[in-house]
């Protein structure tokens, strides 16, 4: 079961992720076609993901979760990541940004209010991104407004992934915007809020089964006990749950790279030219070689990364350059596993192609490739990896 390069794991953690790849391979794989073809999730794996316990990996046992490693959060979105990269974004969102914000963030009352419900039934979803601003991401126009007790949110969010699922929703907006981004502030955002409602879902070159839908607030009303964490401190939360989700994004990279590879190497085996498996020629060799050799190196990034946040040491320069990475060559590893497989390749009745598509969003979401770029310059300037 296990890749037999997992060398780097400790025996829990390779437990952990050879019982969510035996999950991915029996209950997500036979649908995996059909969810692409219809641009949605089969919305009966829902309650199977939240028994497997890759809904909550992080939360404390008291909330429900699994009470485990961050590392084991990465492991379960590289592991889904070889079977189907929709669902393995659809874990990661729920883990790397909406779990994590609320635990590091989210007051007891909240905690209590919403991790609960976020192990067992609800799915959440994180909304920074607007029309106006994606990389610029603090240029957001969603305004909030104190009233009595509650705020009211005005604004349309975009890209917003999970939202066709989702109960729960983290909302910037900015409170102040005579202040800049330090008016900026996290809310959580019920999907029955009044003044809330899911709007249009993008139709994607990949990942087409993970929803990504525009949010509409219109006087949408919340709580002021929904703030989370500090009024005008919302950029912070941004920003450090973004430094931590992309390591998610390099290991949804790192899976699909390896599930693409895994899937051309059987098919190379066994396919036959001038009288021998084309896996045998010299050509092929150098090529998936290389290949294999990428995926590696993408490998010990990723969980370089992941563990020195397990272990509370810098580590944005390493995040930002292992989601840069893993997605150059999930890019470069999915194109040529289709080559790989020549026509067919080419074809829907092979995966390599859903593959190859799905590859292509590692270098935008959560940070473009030149973003990260940018990240890791300005950290190699100032000597820092914080
Ligand atoms: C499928 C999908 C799911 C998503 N999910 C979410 C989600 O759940 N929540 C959320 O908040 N957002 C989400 N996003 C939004 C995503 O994070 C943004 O699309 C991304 O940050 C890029 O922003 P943009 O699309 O506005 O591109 P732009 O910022 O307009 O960038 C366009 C190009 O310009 C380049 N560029 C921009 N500024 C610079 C600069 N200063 N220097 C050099 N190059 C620059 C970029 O690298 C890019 O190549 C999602 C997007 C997609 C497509």
């Amino acid at each position: 079961m296990t890749h037999p390069a997992l060398t780097h794991l400790a025996e829990e953690e390779r437990l952990f992720r050879d019982s969510v790849l035996a999950f991915a391979k029996s209950q997500v794989a036979p649908k995996v076609g059909a969810m692409d073809h219809a641009g949605a999730i089969d919305t009966s794996l829902l309650a199977p993901l939240f028994e497997l316990g890759v809904m909550g990996v992080e939360v404390p046992a008291e909330y429900g979760g699994a009470e485990s490693s961050f590392m084991n959060a990465i492991l379960a979105v590289e592991a889904m990541a070889e079977v189907d990269p929709s669902i393995s974004v659809f874990i990661d969102v729920q883990n790397t940004l909406v779990n994590n914000c609320i635990l590091r963030w989210g007051s007891a009352e909240q905690k209590q209010r919403y991790l609960p419900k976020m192990t067992r039934e609800w799915v959440g979803s994180y909304a920074l991104s607007e029309a106006g601003s994606g990389s610029d991401a603090f240029a957001l126009a969603t305004r909030g407004e104190q009233q009595g007790n509650e705020w009211v949110l005005n604004g349309r969010k975009l890209w917003i992934t999970n939202a066709a699922e989702s109960s729960l929703f983290i909302v910037f907006a900015n409170v102040a915007p005579e202040q800049g981004y330090r008016g900026i502030t996290a809310f959580l955002v019920e999907r029955d809020s009044p003044g809330f409602s899911v709007g249009k879902k993008e139709d994607k070159l990949g990942i087409r089964a993970s929803s990504t839908c525009e949010l509409v607030l219109e006087d949408c009303r919340v709580p002021a006990a929904n703030v989370l964490g500090e009024v005008g401190r919302g950029y912070k939360i941004a920003i450090e749950t973004l430094n931590e989700g992309r390591i998610g994004i390099g290991a949804q990279m790192l899976g699909l790279a390896q599930g693409a590879f895994d899937f051309a190497m059987g098919y190379m085996a066994e396919r036959k030219q001038f009288g021998k498996p084309i896996i045998e020629f010299q050509g092929m060799e150098f090529q998936y070689a290389q290949v294999a050799t990428e995926i590696e190196a993408a490998r010990l990034m990723v969980y370089n990364a992941a563990r020195l946040k397990d272990a509370g040491q810098p580590f944005v320069k390493e995040a930002a350059m292992a989601k840069l990475f893993s997605s150059q060559v999930a890019e470069r590893a999915a194109s040529l596993c289709v080559e790989f497989l020549g026509g067919v390749g080419f074809t829907r009745e092979y995966p390599v192609e859903k593959f190859f598509r799905d590859a292509k969003i590692g270098k935008i979401y959560e940070g473009t490739s030149n973003m990260q770029l940018g990240t890791i310059a300005k950290l190699l300037r100032t000597g820092a990896s914080k």
